[in-house]
């Protein structure tokens, strides 16, 4: 099968359109056809080498994919050859105490594809029947690939983590992100208030035009001084922050006591100054969250096929252009998702 490989750690350049043996599914696995993959920055962090995940060489990036079912390994039921598919992305065992209870994103011995194993810039990848969520007849391939991190992490963090409530402030931060652009319609579909921050008007226009009440470009503005403003010294009650680092440390100061700081990225800054004092005068809560479950991504999925989420795909390359689709992602003038098309 074509697929896009890199043999060692490095800029866009080092990613080459190659040839690799069809992978076969092996018991309880089927062998997907992909038809859409998905970017992330993850991949730029992975291709780079700081990543801190083990993987062999050569690998193959991608952590979203969506398909046909092209092959059955031995004992699969629930899954036929020509189904449509997204496949969840994180390889679980199914039989931990984390899987059993539902919660399999926390799954002990899990494995993302992309990250530890093979992913999904490539024709085929092969996945457990039981991580192969069916695509609603009204979702395209290219929205179902969008969806899984962008909506689904975002589901997560804000609903299952964040306890989101009609009637909250939300300040999204870097509203352009894929995952944050998500989180903005589902503040929006659960009656919340949002402030977002970008760092250009286009990305700013975007997120008016899905709902945002206010919108504030940090390039130019103080981010807090704003957020006070309109809020009229209320201050927020949930900070989505998909970036970390100033963004992160400067948050505590705008929101109201009993908020919600939810943590899903660091790409600003790992490491920051944390304001203790501020933390539990106000009782705020600092909460961590990371990828979804299973049950969630057939939610988000469905809620796509219903209208009230709407994946926002800012360009599609095909697979064999995969480095320029990362330059475009790195070069973060993207609003939404960089989609690559699988040829046939
Ligand atoms: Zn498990």
């Amino acid at each position: 099968m074509k697929a896009i490989l890199f043999d060692e750690f490095g800029g866009p350049e080092v990613l080459r359109y190659g040839d690799v043996p069809d992978p076969v599914a092996g018991p309880g696995d089927v062998l997907v056809k992909l038809k859409a993959s998905a970017l992330n920055h993850v991949d730029i962090d992975i291709r780079d080498g700081v990543s801190r995940f083990d993987f062999e060489m050569p690998h193959i990036l991608g952590i979203e994919g969506a398909g046909v079912v092209a092959a059955l390994g031995d004992g699969v039921s629930g899954v036929g050859v020509g189904d449509r598919v997204a496949v969840s992305y994180i390889r679980t065992c199914d039989d931990c105490e984390w899987c059993n209870r539902g919660q399999d994103n926390l799954c002990e011995n899990r494995r993302l594809f992309g990250e530890h194993i093979p992913g999904t810039y490539a024709q085929y990848v092969v996945a457990p029947a039981s991580h192969c969520i069916p695509i609603p007849d009204q979702v395209t391939f290219a929205d179902a690939a969008a969806s899984l991190v962008a909506f689904g992490t975002a589901w997560h963090g804000l609903v299952a983590r964040g306890d989101l409530t009609l009637g909250d402030t939300v300040l999204i931060h870097s509203v352009g992100s894929g995952v944050a652009s998500a989180a903005l319609q589902i503040c929006k579909a659960a009656g919340a208030t949002v402030i977002a921050t970008a760092s250009s008007d286009a990305k700013l226009d975007r997120a008016t035009a899905d709902g945002a009440d206010a919108v504030i470009n940090y390039t130019t503005t103080d981010v807090n001084e704003a957020v006070m403003a309109f809020t009229r010294g209320r201050g927020v009650d949930l900070v989505f922050d998909v970036v970390g680092g100033d963004a992160f440390r400067k948050s505590m100061f705008v929101m109201r006591p009993y908020g919600r700081l939810i943590s899903i990225g660091a790409h600003a800054g790992e490491v920051v100054d944390f304001d203790i004092i501020e933390f539990f005068r106000r009782h705020i809560s600092y909460v961590s969250s990371h990828t979804q479950t299973r049950d969630e991504l057939r939610h988000v999925l469905e809620l796509i096929s219903r209208g009230t989420l709407s994946p926002r795909i800012h360009s599609t390359y095909p697979l064999s252009a995969a480095a320029d689709a990362q330059r475009e992602l790195a070069s973060r003038g993207a609003y939404g998702k960089i989609i690559l098309e699988i040829p046939d």
